[in-house]
């Protein structure tokens, strides 16, 4: 999977444990915002509030090898990889690409074809109930 500063990825959860996709053992699924992009994994952030084994603490270090702003200094991350990630929801922000607002695939370089600024990509329009 692709992921991209902005992204919203959702990942399986048991008490402080990420738990793997695969696993049918989980608590519930949170959603995180990736920081750091990549292909196959990426680096999101961890709210204070939510203390997950394994976070990490970003120091000048890290700020400087993920090419991120001082100001992040002491805020928690955590390393994702495809495994981990129950799926991913691109930023609608992002211009060179719009996901299906049915779907929520993700079509680079595709244009706004619905009324309200919105894609529909060509297999949902041509199948409402998919
Ligand atoms: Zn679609």
């Amino acid at each position: 999977m692709e992921y991209r500063p902005g992204d919203r990825v959702y990942c399986k959860v048991r008490g402080v444990a990420l738990v793997p996709r695969a696993s049918a053992d989980f608590a519930s699924v949170l959603e995180f915002e990736v920081v750091v992009g990549g292909t196959g994994q990426c680096v999101v952030f961890v709210p204070p509030y939510f203390n997950i084994d394994g976070r990490l603490v970003l120091t000048p270090g890290k700020l400087e090898e993920w090419g991120l702003p001082d100001q992040l200094q002491g805020a928690c991350v955590y390393e994702l990889e495809d495994g981990d990630v129950v799926r991913s929801r691109g930023n609608l922000q992002v211009t060179d690409g719009l996901a299906c607002v049915q779907c929520e695939e993700f079509f680079p370089m595709a244009e706004p074809n619905q009324a309200d600024g919105t894609l529909k990509c060509f297999a949902c329009r041509q199948s409402p109930y998919r």
